[in-house]
């Protein structure tokens, strides 16, 4: 397949039918939220009540998921800072989303904040990462294709950027786009 027919069938199929509204269905009204996420190649695994009425950051929940989203190659008082809560809520969409097609698994970070040294050494990373401003995610699930966790990330409305690679997908909360590995493609009007 060459690489332009392969950006087409990527953006073109929905994740198997489902939209965030199924995931307002599914979860009316959503009044406790909970994250459930582990650190790729540590024991860290977190079950994290971000929200608890529905309305407002539940603080104690919010500290676990930016503590376990820290940057671990810096000591804590660099590395731990906080999680921009659009990208919390976008993660425990995805999840949501996976949670409807049956999938009991937690998201697998493998980055999260990324302090400016971090990013600088880390291979194919922008420069003007969003990790830098806490506000992007590398991940996997286990037992879910990337390309199913990339269609789970486009089905949302508000989608933010997302990255396609071999090994993880790239969420973040900024603009609408997305990109296979660290080649940008035009944004598509969707
Ligand atoms: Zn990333």
């Amino acid at each position: 397949m060459r690489r332009t027919d392969f950006l087409g069938a990527l953006a073109a199929v929905t994740f198997a039918g489902m939209s965030p509204l199924a995931v307002r269905a599914a979860v009316p009204n959503s009044t406790r939220r909970v994250l459930w996420l582990r650190r790729s190649g540590y024991d860290d695994e977190i079950m994290a009540p971000f929200c608890v009425d529905g309305r407002t950051l539940y603080d104690p929940g919010y500290k676990l998921i930016c503590w376990l989203m820290r940057d671990r190659n810096v000591p804590m008082s660099q590395g731990y800072v906080k999680i921009d809560v659009v990208e919390i809520e976008a993660l425990w969409e995805v999840q949501q989303m996976l949670g409807l097609t049956g999938v009991r698994e937690p998201l697998i970070i493998t980055s999260g904040y990324r302090s400016p040294q971090t990013n600088a050494a880390t291979e194919g990373a922008a420069r003007n990462s969003m990790h830098l401003y806490g506000k992007a995610a590398d991940m996997y699930v286990p037992g879910v294709s990337m390309r199913d966790l990339f269609d789970a990330c486009w089905s949302r409305e508000v989608a933010g950027g997302i990255g396609y690679y071999d090994d993880h997908v790239h969420l973040d909360s900024g603009s609408r786009r997305w990109w296979v590995g660290d080649i940008t493609v035009p944004q598509r009007s969707v």
